[in-house]
């Protein structure tokens, strides 16, 4: 089956479904992934990098960081929203700035005091749905996957992705499923614990965004986490 992860920022992919990608490349799936922005808002681990924060330098680090991590996890095709092919035809090409964030609790994010008017939650949209299903078309998916409702944990930008995926899947007359770590009814859960070598390898890609330890990791905030590699979806499913 081909199978489409529309992701947000740079390092959502391994961190919120790198193991999940593995798994169902492993499966024969062939998995591309769409990512929204560069993530030109997220902070940048302290120390060689951090010079590279708020230039120009920072989103094409954090492509090659990307590239490095796909590459990893056997994705095979992968583009930036606003970029050919995932762009609507005719449309000249152009760039969907991460939104920013503030935290409004310890764990949930929402959206920040003033977001450029480049920002993808600025924009119109149904030229990002026209976006993502230009993409969806150029790929052949069949399913589309994207976060939950509540984007995970709340962030602008996965919020967005969650409903303008959605559309475009409609749009395109494909399947959608969501991302869940709640176990529960109608969710099919995945325990892949075999695959968090190469998760950790994929991450350690991500060096502007985060840095691991072992089996766990600290973002570039400072705040610790676990190296996630269960994970459920929920809603059409890979057959
Ligand atoms: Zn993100």
């Amino acid at each position: 089956m081909k199978i489409c992860f529309v992701h947000a920022h740079p390092d959502d992919e391994t961190l919120a479904t790198g193991a999940l990608i593995a798994h169902l490349v492993r499966e024969g799936h062939s998995v591309s992934v769409l990512t929204a922005t560069r993530g030109e808002m997220g902070e940048v681990v302290p120390g060689p990098f951090s010079k590279l924060a708020g230039t120009p330098e920072l989103e094409v680090r954090r492509e090659k960081e990307l590239a490095g991590a796909l590459e990893v996890l056997g994705v095979s095709d992968n583009a930036f929203l606003g970029d050919s092919p995932a762009r609507s035809d005719g449309l000249p090409e152009r760039r969907y700035l991460d939104s920013g964030m503030r935290w409004v609790t310890k764990h949930v994010a929402g959206p920040a005091d003033h977001a450029d008017e480049r920002s993808l939650c600025a924009a119109v949209e149904e030229d990002v749905v026209a976006d993502i299903s230009a993409y969806l078309r150029h790929v052949g998916a069949e399913l589309a996957i994207s976060y939950d409702a509540d984007g995970g944990y709340g962030h602008p930008d996965h919020v967005a992705m969650h409903h303008l995926t959605q559309r475009a899947a409609q749009e395109v007359g494909i399947g959608f499923a969501v991302v869940t770590h709640d176990p529960g009814d109608d969710v099919r859960w995945y325990e892949l614990n075999d695959l968090l070598p190469v998760v950790i390898h994929a991450l350690s890609h991500h060096q502007t965004q985060l840095t691991v330890h072992g089996d766990t990791l600290t973002h570039s905030g400072g705040q610790p986490d676990e190296v996630k590699t269960s994970v459920g979806l929920k809603g059409d499913l890979p057959g």
